[in-house]
């Protein structure tokens, strides 16, 4: 253990054409460590660099600072100077220093969620150099101010103090700009700059106690110690609880040569993507600013113009910027320095092509000269991802499979949603216009506080920009308003990465924090008042606007059927009443795989008769109101089966307690005994009678057809004759009745004998029959074990897995919500098992069944009907576990199709 510790390579060199490690090194170099030294190795500009380990994180929470500083001492300096030698600099030396930059890198991209220092190597000394190098004394104090003020923030904590309070260093920055009459940062002369380094640098001393470090290589210890600690921050661990990534993955340091792109007019920075990160759009576009350092683009405090001339035009006619006024005023990079937008041109065909996928790049010129900072694959919407990989597939840069393996499924849920309806959009008033940052339309109530997004059911978070802090109030809001940042600003990055609808960088809007309150063009908003957002175009709407289902591209048609191709498994849907069918169809259902019949009798209509037959005190008046349901109940699957139009249904025998259907309410009850002519103390009687301590476990599911068979009977005959009916008219059907909780053998056989035998005496009646099939849920343990007795009688298997999973767990649906999300936040299960299948435990149940079940019958039809059946993973394992069908809710059945080609995909690779 010891000699491992010693020799380990802990530091991955990177620049110059070349590198120590490449882009399949991720998990122990952190994707941006693995691409930059990808990058480096093709030959694209990165200002040299290294990466210090994932591992060596790991390592820092067990082991402690001194430790494992003492262990990457020798090789980080090697690794400096060598940084130093290829950019003819020194770290430290007062005439040609190098400066640094230290970022964090985790093995996945998570926006904003982890800290960055600037200009590491600065101080009172170095300064001077920096004037004299750069012959722009500007310059200089400006990135020695940054860098206290980045430093003090991100390694010695000076943040604000609340959320009403401003940054320490911004309030500083605020008072000197009052002092001295002026509105910008850029009006600041070299002496204020200088003022504001020595004021800075004393409220780093009042407030910590301590000198602000100038001892360059003291500034880079404390900055990768900062970087590790960030790793274990309050926003880093919300933004990895949400995804589910694991506490020991860590992240890496990034520690490369800074270079400028605020050295004057032949200087600037920016961010682009290779494609459009909205609409999957085949344009390269980007944004960018001269005379700027990177976060001036990304944290939104300057508007930053457009890469390409076709985006700045776009951007003007958003904007209503007249055609010289834009080229005059706003020029793109392309017009500006058409050979620097040459060779980043160049430089995204490299990477695209190399990559294989959008990319989102970051690049800075200093001085003439093009660095490439970054790239990544872009974040996007659902929209764009399902664009994006279809053409790529066209274009015959990845194969189908790797087109649908590109699919993150549960994405596709945003293109389902509503859009706003046209002819509402005719009417509606819109008061300004913002950067249509991420599509999508959203309307909600205003709130100006990340925290407060909760406050109403619908919010819109609406800020004058965004940081990472606000991620979770973001994640909650209906939609992202800002009235500063581009395109690319932090709120349009995250937003689009959620899929949420976002507008940034509205400037006409007057944000007032301390009033709650929204003005634009004299008109006040307050907190609560409604608006709404079209992402798409960046219009914002006073009060709410109607919505629409929407209209989908060609491109998820075609990658539909391309994940058809693939899949081994069908997907059904959950579907309890015609509209649903019919919507499931759209989406590309085979069939149905539940209909809860129990839905029906809630309507208005049928509860009545519900409630009479559950008072019935004789089997004569529970026949009664039965037949008052029939005719209902027939309707309802006639509706249900001309909907699927030939498809398999099934439908599935009364499940809940019928404790659920009583009134509980006294006028209710008092409704109820004067329209069935009994007293009010009967019906309290019976709904005492019903009352059970764990109805879950209780008189519910075949349990009730067993004790009252009339209701088997009659829902039998309701699907028997809604079949005969449609058959008489030359509809098709292929009904398939499921009997819900059965433990037992005899409990399942004592059902199939009341359907069968009701279905001949349809049959008799009607002198005519249909094909049905008599299949069972397995959803009790037991029912799992005894799957091979079982298959001798049933014709199908479904598994449903929430009750599974709440008698496997011994969690009760109805309760879990007590103790699940303390259980989730430390750690004592991973995901809630009733969204995620637990392959472990209830999976081995699952996974008996099928192989019992099948030792009988080896071409017995499984399938899963819980909620699982919607969730990729679990339809992976449903794949594994030879299902012939998955079944989930309608707007889920795009995702289960995608989610069945993966795992047959998936499993083909291995094998
Ligand atoms: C199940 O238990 O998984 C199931 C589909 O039935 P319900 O949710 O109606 O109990
Ligand atoms: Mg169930």
């Amino acid at each position: 253990m010891e000699i491992a510790i010693e020799t380990k390579k802990r530091v991955y060199r990177f620049g110059d054409k070349s590198a120590d490690g490449n882009s399949t090194m991720k998990n122990l170099l952190g994707g941006k460590g693995a691409n930059l030294a990808e990058m480096s190795a093709l030959g694209i500009p990165v200002p040299p660099g290294f990466t210090i380990t994932t591992e060596v994180c790991t390592e820092y929470n067990a082991l402690g600072q001194e430790t494992v500083l003492g262990m990457i001492k020798e090789e980080v300096e090697d690794a400096v100077n060598n940084i130093a030698r290829i950019m003819g600099t020194e770290y430290g030396n007062v005439d040609n220093p190098l400066l640094i930059s230290v970022r964090s890198g985790a093995r996945v991209s998570m926006p904003g969620m982890m800290d960055t220092v600037l200009n590491l190597g600065l101080n009172d000394e170095v300064v001077h150099g920096l004037v004299a190098k750069t012959n722009n004394e500007r310059f200089a104090w400006d990135s020695y101010r940054r860098f206290i003020q980045m430093y003090g923030g991100v390694v010695l904590g000076m943040k604000p103090e609340s959320k009403e309070d401003i940054d320490p260093f911004e309030e500083i920055m605020e008072h000197l700009k009052e002092k001295r009459q002026i509105e910008l940062d850029t009006q600041f002369t070299v002496q204020d700059l200088k003022d504001l380094v020595y004021d800075f640098k004393d409220a780093v001393k009042k407030r910590t106690g301590h000198d602000f470090p100038s001892d360059p290589w003291e500034q880079l210890w404390g900055a990768v110690i900062a970087v590790f600690n960030s790793w274990n921050g309050d926003r880093a661990v919300y933004y990895r609880n949400m995804h589910g990534y694991p506490a020991e993955w860590g992240t890496a340091v990034n520690v490369q040569a800074m270079v400028y792109g605020n050295m004057g007019d032949n200087s600037g920075t920016g961010v682009c993507f290779t494609r459009d990160a909205g609409t999957g759009e085949n344009v390269f576009n980007g944004e960018y600013l001269i005379n700027a350092q990177g976060e001036d683009v990304v944290a939104g405090v300057r508007t930053p113009q457009q890469i390409t001339k076709l985006g700045s035009q776009r951007w003007a006619e958003l904007a209503m910027v007249e055609e010289a006024d834009r080229a005059q005023n706003y020029p793109s990079l392309e017009e500006l320095m058409p050979q620097m937008y040459q060779e980043l041109f160049a430089h995204q065909a490299t990477l695209e092509a190399h990559y294989k996928d959008m990319q989102d790049m970051e690049f800075t010129i200093q001085d003439g000269k093009m660095w490439i900072l970054q790239t990544r694959n872009g974040k996007r919407t659902g929209a764009a991802m399902v664009k994006i990989a279809v053409d790529l597939y066209k274009e015959g840069s990845i194969d189908e499979a790797e087109a649908l393996l590109r699919i993150e499924p549960n994405k596709l849920d945003e293109l389902l949603h509503p859009v706003f309806d046209p002819k509402a959009i005719k009417r509606a008033h819109i008061i300004a216009q913002g950067l249509p940052a991420s599509p999508g339309a959203a309307t909600g109530q205003l709130v100006f506080f990340a925290d407060e997004a909760k406050k109403f059911r619908n919010t819109i978070l609406t800020r004058i920009e965004t940081s990472p802090e606000d991620l979770e109030g973001m994640n909650l809001a209906k939609g992202i308003l800002t009235a500063r940042g581009g395109m690319t600003s932090h709120a349009a990055v995250v937003a689009r990465g959620m899929g949420k609808c976002c507008i940034s960088g509205a400037g006409a809007l007057k944000i007032d924090y301390k009033n709650r309150t929204l003005t634009v063009e004299g008109k006040e908003y307050h907190e609560g008042d409604w608006i709404s957002l079209n992402g798409s175009t960046g219009n914002i709407i006073e009060g709410k606007v109607a919505t629409i289902e929407p209209v989908l591209s060609g491109e998820f048609a075609e990658l539909m059927a391309m994940a058809d191709k693939y899949a081994k498994m069908e997907v059904r849907t959950n579907a309890d009443s015609p509209k649903d069918a019919k919507v499931a169809r759209n989406f590309g259902a085979k069939g149905i795989g539940l209909t809860r019949t129990e839905h029906m009798f809630f309507e208005v209509d049928r509860i009545k008769a519900m409630r009479e037959m559950i008072l019935a005190d004789t089997v004569k008046g529970r026949r009664q109101a039965l037949g008052d349901l029939l005719p209902m109940q027939r309707e309802d699957f006639e509706g249900i089966f001309e909907a699927m139009d030939g498809l398999p249904v099934t439908i599935r025998l009364l499940d809940p307690p019928l404790h659920e259907f009583v009134p509980h309410q006294l006028a209710t009850q008092k409704e109820l005994a004067e329209d069935m002519h009994i007293s009010l103390q009967a019906v309290k009687n019976k709904v005492a009678e019903l009352q059970e301590f764990n109805p879950m476990l209780g008189h519910r599911g075949c349990r009730l057809g067993n004790t009252y068979p009339e209701i088997t009977e009659m829902q039998t005959r309701a699907i028997i004759e809604a079949a005969l009916n449609l058959k008489a008219k030359g509809i098709a059907s292929k009904p398939e009745i499921m009997v819900p909780l059965i433990g037992t053998v005899k409990e399942f056989l004592e059902q199939e004998r009341i359907i069968r035998s009701t279905a001949d005496e349809v049959f008799e009646a009607y002198g005519d029959r249909v094909e049905y099939l008599v299949g069972t849920m397995i959803e009790i343990p037991r029912a799992a074990l005894l799957a091979d007795q079982i298959a001798e009688h049933a014709d199908f298997f479904s598994f449903g897995t929430n009750d599974l999973t709440q008698m496997a767990f011994g969690y009760s649906r109805d309760d879990a919500g007590k103790f699940l999300p303390i259980y989730l936040e430390k750690g004592l299960l991973i995901v809630d098992p009733f969204e995620v299948l637990d392959q472990e435990g209830v999976g081995q149940l699952v996974q008996m069944g099928t192989e019992r079940g099948r030792k009988t019958k080896p071409q017995l039809k499984v399938g899963i009907c819980g909620e699982h059946g919607g969730e990729p993973s679990s339809v992976e394992f449903c794949h594994r576990m030879g299902m012939n069908y998955v079944s989930c809710s309608p707007f889920r059945v795009p995702i289960a199709r995608v989610a069945a080609a993966q795992a047959a995909i998936k499993a083909n690779m291995v094998h």
